[in-house]
């Protein structure tokens, strides 16, 4: 059986979770450009008992600020200037995450390939455009940091962020990069929240990976959702290692949100009164001095400190609680309906990972994975 890995975004700059408590961190390439930055990652990875650490380029977060809120921005590709210019300008090359690779070399399990990436326009037409404009850089980029890998740091393992709407660009994408069942150039794939944001979506991806290449990683990008965690956590018979990243810990907390053990949240709000069994069942650092009607009194900055801690440890003991779980999906459906009330996620988690047991072995085209995702929503082909 393979892994499943609770993998932690912001934890070296928000620096609050105790790194005893850490289970996978992810660092990015964006912020790894100073001598202070990275030796205060080498620092906080050096502290951590950590199964797994990842390097990100900096994520959707950095394109979106560059090219959605700032129009008229540019990406460019200059391995020799500094890898972010003022000018208007991103400068994000397979080079810099190269120069990253290399610095961390002692503390990175996976590093994911750089890439641009592709908006989801409900427009089929506009969305090929996109695709095809985007997939010049994200070829360019996985083949020079291939080359990289292979020449500086061969112990890296590389994922590839998938930017692909349909089967027909996964396709043209793994042709061109020599990626066949018998051999796939890089170890995982990273698949994006942002596109794959529904379980059944995510179970038929999986499913055409396996079909389809020799991978045997999966990390989702940018989630701890419940219905991520809870397929992953099924999807944990069927590849080595899967794992996810998110900061949610980190924004439920600012918000004053107390998570439950089924990630649903309660707010904090000094007029409201708690019951004292919701943070005696939790048995965290944080709910084993404090309950909840004692977060409504503290300061504001100090309460979000201690719902950060409580949070990432209600997520991480979910991660353990779905994988303990994930026998079968039969095993997986019932451990999940004692713990919560999402019935029709539930059920779609149950659905597609039956829906994966039955397929895994046969030989099925892209058309028919296109049909099994309709079928699985519910939803009639256009
Ligand atoms: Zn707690």
């Amino acid at each position: 059986m393979g892994t499943l890995i609770n993998v932690a975004s912001s934890v070296v700059t928000s620096g609050t979770i105790p790194p005893r408590l850490v289970d996978g961190a992810l660092v990015s390439t964006s912020v790894l450009q100073t001598p202070r930055a990275v030796a205060e990652t080498k620092r906080f990875l050096d502290s951590i008992e950590s199964r797994f650490s990842m390097l990100d380029s900096g994520g959707w977060s950095m394109f979106e600020e560059t090219f959605i809120k700032s129009p008229g921005r540019e990406l460019i590709y200059d391995p020799g200037q500094p890898f972010y210019t003022k000018n208007n300008e991103l400068n994000l090359t397979a080079w810099h995450v190269a120069q990253v690779m290399s610095t961390l070399r002692d503390y990175l399990d996976v590093a994911a390939i750089c890439d641009f990436p592709v908006p989801d326009l409900k427009n089929p037409a506009r969305q090929e455009m996109q695709f095809r404009r985007h997939y010049g850089y994200n070829l360019t980029a996985a083949r020079e940091l291939l080359e990289l890998r292979r020449r500086h740091t061969p112990e890296i393992g590389l994922y590839f962020p998938l930017q692909t709407y349909t089967f027909a660009h996964f396709n043209t994408a793994m042709a061109d990069l020599g990626s066949g069942k018998d051999h796939t150039p890089f170890e995982g794939f990273c698949l994006p929240v942002r596109i794959f944001d529904d379980p059944a979506k995510i179970g038929v991806w999986a499913l055409k990976i396996l079909l389809s290449t020799s991978v045997v990683n999966l990390h989702i990008f940018g989630t701890h959702a419940f219905f991520a965690i809870a397929l992953c956590a099924g999807l944990s018979g069927l590849f080595s290692a899967l794992s996810l990243d998110s900061s949610s810990y980190f924004h439920y907390a600012k918000h004053s949100l107390y998570l439950l053990n089924d990630l649903q949240y309660v707010l904090i709000e000094e007029g409201k009164a708690y019951s004292d069994a919701i943070s005696s069942a939790c048995g965290c650092p944080v709910c084993a001095h404090v309950t909840l009607n004692d977060l409504r009194f503290k300061e504001p900055k100090y309460r979000s400190k201690l719902l950060e801690i409580h949070n990432y440890v209600a997520i991480d003991n979910f991660f353990k609680y779905a994988y303990r779980h994930s026998g079968s999906p039969h095993q997986l459906r019932q451990a999940l309906l004692r713990i919560s009330t999402r019935g029709r996620e539930i059920d779609l988690v149950y659905n597609t990972l039956c829906a994966i047991e039955a397929f895994r072995n046969v030989d099925v085209s892209d058309e028919f994975l296109d049909r099994l995702y309709m079928d699985l929503i519910g939803r009639k082909r256009q």
